[in-house]
């Protein structure tokens, strides 16, 4: 695995080595300049160099990214799922039965609202599922650079086979890298035909393993909320292959999934945390805003003081409204906070200035 040094700290930070080596000793770290920094550390140093912010403002997610955690930090956590397929496959419905057998097994007649995202439990463990509309979230964030799905649902209704939308999932899957699981839809329909499916599907390159492929198929009716839990089951199956880990021990990192103005509480969105804790008082940078993290709730609408990797949660204290696929960052203090968006906003404002003066030039030339 790749690790930071102080020296590529320095360099990307565009400090010297030995600026960088003297604050770390400040910090009773003895080191030399082939040491490895973890991401904490990293950081504590990127904003301590604050004339440097501008650099740091770029880098910092490079910086996260390139900072892997010791494997004796790592621990479990739960898969995030996007549910994926053509329009009326039963997308919605398929999100509806799985929240609702879960609500059954929890709390009864718990009411639910829409954050974008939510999870259930089962035997247990957790998966969380992303009910933001389905390709377009999952392009969107994907082409900002966001990862935020590590198994995709691909529903497929068996009345009604392949279709235009479910090509096209199969390709944004594998384009992300993101393993599918087959869920073969309203097989409670007389007139389905769950192995033209299959076969349909065997010519896309997801085989079935009782076809001697890999790809597991469930054979689902989200109506009749038969095989549920089956399918839920899978998920994990899944995910224990794929070896899913985080370290919750650290400043939370994220993913803004959806995020709104809301009359009351102000800007509102929706983080799935994805690597360290979020607490409440956390202050962090999303996109173009910074905040503090005044309250959060889940999709139940139980407020939280503190939410893990993988956990969806509704966030409030923004100071504007961030835009899904926003990298979430939590910072040691508010100051490097409000700087680094700040700059943001300012390198913002440029590009868009440059788009306007281009756009200017042109209509000048075809005036011309
Ligand atoms: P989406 O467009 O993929 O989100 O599909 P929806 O969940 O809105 O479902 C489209 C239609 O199919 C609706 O009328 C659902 O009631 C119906 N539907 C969904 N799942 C099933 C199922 O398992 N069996 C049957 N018979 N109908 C289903
Ligand atoms: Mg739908």
């Amino acid at each position: 695995t790749e690790t930071i040094t102080v020296g590529e700290l320095a360099k990307r930070m565009g400090v010297k080595a030995n600026d960088l080596i003297r604050s770390l000793i400040k910090m009773g770290m003895m080191v030399t300049i082939n040491h490895p920094l973890d991401v904490d550390t990293a950081t504590l140093l990127a904003s301590d160099f604050g004339y440097e912010i501008e650099n740091v403002a770029i880098d910092l997610d490079e910086i996260f990214e390139a900072v892997p955690d010791a494997p004796e930090f790592l621990q479990k956590r739960p898969p995030v799922v996007t549910i994926m397929g053509h329009v009326d496959h039963g997308k919605t419905s398929l999100l509806d039965a799985i929240r609702e057998t879960n609500v059954i097994a929890g709390e009864a007649g718990g009411i639910t609202q829409h954050i974008g995202a939510y999870d259930v439990e089962l035997k247990g463990r957790k998966i969380t599922f992303l009910d933001t509309p389905g390709h377009e979230a999952f392009t969107a964030m994907r082409a900002r650079g966001a990862k935020v799905t590590d198994i995709v649902i691909l529903v497929v209704a068996a009345d009604d086979g392949v279709m235009p939308q479910t090509r096209e999932a199969v390709n944004h899957s594998k384009a992300a890298g993101v393993p599918i699981i087959v869920a073969v839809n309203k097989i409670d329909k007389p007139e389905a035909k769950p192995e033209r499916v299959k076969q349909e599907l065997m010519e896309l390159g997801l085989v079935s393993e009782e076809w001697g492929g890999d790809t597991i198929f469930v054979e689902v009716s989200a109506k009749k909320h038969i095989n549920i839990s089956e399918l839920l089951e899978m998920v994990l199956l899944q995910a224990d292959v794929m070896d899913l880990k985080a370290n919750a021990d650290k400043a939370a990192r994220g993913t803004i999934v959806e995020a709104k103005l809301d009359r009351g509480r102000g800007p509102v969105a929706t983080v799935l945390v994805q690597d360290g804790t979020l607490k409440v008082g956390d202050f962090f940078v999303a996109g173009v805003h910074s905040g503090r993290v005044r309250a959060m709730q889940n999709d139940r609408g139980d407020k939280l003081v503190s939410a893990g990797p993988s956990m969806p949660v509704e966030v409030i204290g923004f100071t504007g409204v961030p835009d899904a696929g926003d990298v979430f960052i939590c910072l040691p203090d508010e100051k490097k906070a409000k700087e680094i968006a700040s700059h943001r906003q300012q390198k913002l404002r440029e590009t868009e200035l440059a788009k306007h003066s281009k756009l200017s030039l042109e209509q000048l030339y075809e005036k011309i």
